[in-house]
């Protein structure tokens, strides 16, 4: 049987249960052998009837007295009485009809279920039973509990994929042998067989390992490879210009940081090579990235060079673009900056791309408006972009693909992720990390609110607004279509505006509204004449208002860590103290999350904390990019990481001959598409 054939070649498949597997995404058997377990019942102690205690029990017992009936209409009782040397206990079953007629008296069976009381007795309360033998798959053993659909149940799947244990156990190994060893891992095919049916909690662990290990592997794997093919290519070399770096320092407002200085420093050094740059600028919300981007910038410009600078939303690029031309104005570059936005009039659609393909403009900001065919940036040279992790592999790959050949690339990211996570996600690029903020932020006060208080929340508040400070109130993403958005925002408008803000200039602004009238509100509110804003999470990304000292966030428990936490970096940008609130929608006790915002402000903490809560696939932008299928890894498994990241650069150094490992080099193949030019 090969992995390409269907599930109806299965006994108990035929084409209306095979329709609920393919809900699941199962259609063939390879699928259904890569469907991993969600979690585990351990029904593997069997407990002789004299020592029964209520809760989940197992025993192996001969069944007797089967009898089923309806006690009234709807409601179907089958009983059954299991006896083994030690005693007898009740089976009973509602609303199973069939189960009188399929179980065989006086044969023994396993039984896996919860021992408890009904209606003064105890009885075992629709168990699981099967036929006793070698090979159980719903009792008698760790039990893998699948993710379901309406109409199939785990017990359906694992009784697909007892029919396949021979395939899988004739999987192919996937790693070298050496690395096998070196590392003492499972084999693949005992791996993936265990994961479905482990023969102990041991082996569940070690199968977990392996499989693990290969996930980070293939992905070190692929981004090494990746790496090593970004140094092969050529860039032209941007000399640094020492007048240059300085006038530009010179006239900003401001001191860099130590932390801006550091890494606008490895930026020139790159791109004073003959080989494109790579690197991803990660730094807490607030940490200035921006000016960072807009120095090396410069230094390319300088030298004739066109940079395209790429922004996940309008509001964004907007505000880039005219702070860009600020910065770059007494270097008598003001005017080489440019916009391109979906949303601008064909006629300042046509100047731009005119003045692009000319090389006139120099500095390209806009959204993924960029990427069209049209833009003719022949001459780009530096790509630079913002909030990388807001943009899938294609989009990033078609703006570099505007330059004709590899450009330097830089990232930025606010998404702070653990190093150890770093590393493994984006191998292939270099990091560099902000690690402080500019000198004079003050941490952002961050309160949790509960209904009842409210009201004293707003008082507080309003002293601010009438001390001339502008606020944020943002509210949660219900709807993948934004309907219910639009209508939960404009609910909180509403009260807002007929009570607590009443007096007050209140804006709103949801992801529904035309481009023009979001950009006009957003720059009523910039421009302070408006002072509180009512919004969805468009305003997350990077928007910098100074004035904004307040921010409130309704019903926080909808929201991750790490989205507060970017919310939160909106307000006490400028010398003002910022306030955050975490409005709960009801008085129950906030969660670990919350408490945590409350407490910390450095969002790798933060970072590092969401991942122990609730996995790697909750940070932030992970779970965007784009099909990293990290399915088993404990990314916070740092020695695992270490080990495969070894292996990964052994192989390397070898010389890897991929006639021998073709099942590694599909896996590798399909993750290079996905990290390539990261
Ligand atoms: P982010 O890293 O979140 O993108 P920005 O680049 O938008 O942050 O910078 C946030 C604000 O801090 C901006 O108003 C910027 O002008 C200001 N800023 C940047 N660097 C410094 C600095 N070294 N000292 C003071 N303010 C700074
Ligand atoms: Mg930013």
């Amino acid at each position: 049987m090969d992995m390409s054939q269907p599930l109806t070649e299965l006994r108990g498949i035929g084409e209306v249960v095979a329709r609920k597997f393919a809900i699941l995404g199962l259609r063939t058997v390879g699928d259904l052998i890569d469907y991993y377990p969600r979690r585990y019942e351990d029904y593997s102690t069997i407990s002789p009837l004299n020592k029964i205690k209520p809760g989940i029990i197992t025993i192996e017992a001969v069944i007797k007295q089967v009898t089923g009936r309806y006690v009234r209409r709807g409601l179907h009782i089958t009983e059954a009485i299991a006896s083994d040397q030690f005693g007898s206990v009740r089976l009973i079953w509602f609303n199973q009809p069939y189960r009188a007629a399929s179980l065989k008296q006086d044969q023994t069976y396993y039984v896996s279920g919860n021992y408890e009381l009904s209606r003064q007795k105890f009885a075992v309360m629709n168990p699981s039973i099967e036929l006793v033998s070698a090979f159980p798959v719903n009792t008698a053993r760790i039990i893998p509990i699948y993710k379901e659909t309406k109409g199939l149940s785990s017990s359906q799947i694992r009784n697909a994929l007892k029919q396949v244990v021979e395939q899988i156990r004739q999987l192919p190994e996937s790693l070298p042998d050496w690395i096998i060893e070196n590392n003492g891992l499972m084999s693949r095919a005992q791996a993936i067989e265990s994961i479905h049916f482990p023969a102990s909690s041991d082996v569940l662990d070690q199968a977990r390992h392996r499989l693990g290990f290969e996930e980070v592997f293939n992905l070190i794997l692929a981004s090494l490879l990746n790496k090593k093919e970004i140094v092969s290519e050529k860039a032209p070399a941007v000399e640094f210009n020492e007048k240059l770096a300085r006038d530009f320092v010179h006239h900003l407002t401001f001191n860099l940081t130590d932390a801006q200085r550091k890494v606008i420093w490895q930026i020139f050094l790159d791109i004073q090579k003959t080989h494109p740059m790579n690197r991803m600028v990660e730094g807490d919300v607030g940490s200035g990235k921006t000016v960072v981007a807009a120095m090396a910038s410069v230094m390319v410009m300088h030298y004739g060079h066109q940079v395209a600078f790429m922004a996940p939303t309008e509001l964004l690029a907007r505000q880039h673009a005219s702070s860009l031309q600020k910065l770059l104005k007494p270097l008598g570059l003001g005017d080489r900056v440019g916009l391109l936005v979906g949303s601008l009039s064909q006629a300042d659609k046509d100047r731009a791309l005119q003045a692009i393909s000319t090389s006139n403009m120099l500095l390209i900001v806009g959204t993924h408006a960029l990427i069209q065919e049209s833009v003719d940036m022949h001459n780009l040279e530096l790509v630079v972009i913002d909030e990388q992790h807001r943009f899938g592999v294609d989009q990033r790959k078609a703006l570099m693909a505007k330059a004709g050949h590899m450009p330097h690339v830089l990232s930025l990211t606010a998404t702070p992720i653990p190093r150890s996570l770093a590393l493994t996600l984006y191998g292939e690029l270099d990091i560099s990390i902000l690690d402080e903020k500019p000198s004079g932020r003050v941490d952002v006060l961050t309160k949790i609110v509960s209904p009842n208080s409210t009201k004293e929340v707003y008082e507080k508040i309003i002293e601010e607004l009438k001390a001339g400070r502008q606020m944020f109130v943002v509210c949660p993403m219900i709807s993948e279509s934004g309907i219910s958005d639009a209508k939960s925002v404009e609910e909180v408008y509403e009260r807002l505006t007929t009570h607590e803000l009443k007096n007050w200039k209140v804006g709103l602004l949801h992801g529904r509204m035309k481009a023009d009238a979001k950009n006009e509100v957003m720059q009523q509110f910039v421009d302070g004449k408006i002072a509180v804003l009512v919004s969805t999470t468009v305003i997350e990304v990077g928007v910098d208002v100074p004035n904004a000292a307040v921010m409130v966030i309704e019903n926080a428990e909808r929201f991750g860590l790490a989205q507060i936490h970017q919310l939160r970096g909106r307000v006490g940008r400028g010398k003002y103290q910022g306030y955050c609130y975490l409005m709960l929608n009801d008085s129950s006790a906030p969660s670990k999350r919350l408490r945590a915002l409350e407490a910390s402000q450095d969002g790798f903490k933060l970072a590092e904390l969401d991942l122990t809560i609730r996995g790697p696939g909750s940070i932030y932008g992970i779970s965007q990019h784009g099909e990293l299928d990290l399915r088993v890894a404990n990314l916070t498994d740092v020695k695992l990481i270490t080990q495969a990241r070894t292996a990964a650069q052994k192989l390397i150094e070898r010389g890897i001959n991929w006639a021998e490992l073709p099942e590694l080099k599909t896996h590798v193949d399909g993750l290079l598409k996905i990290t390539n030019l990261n």
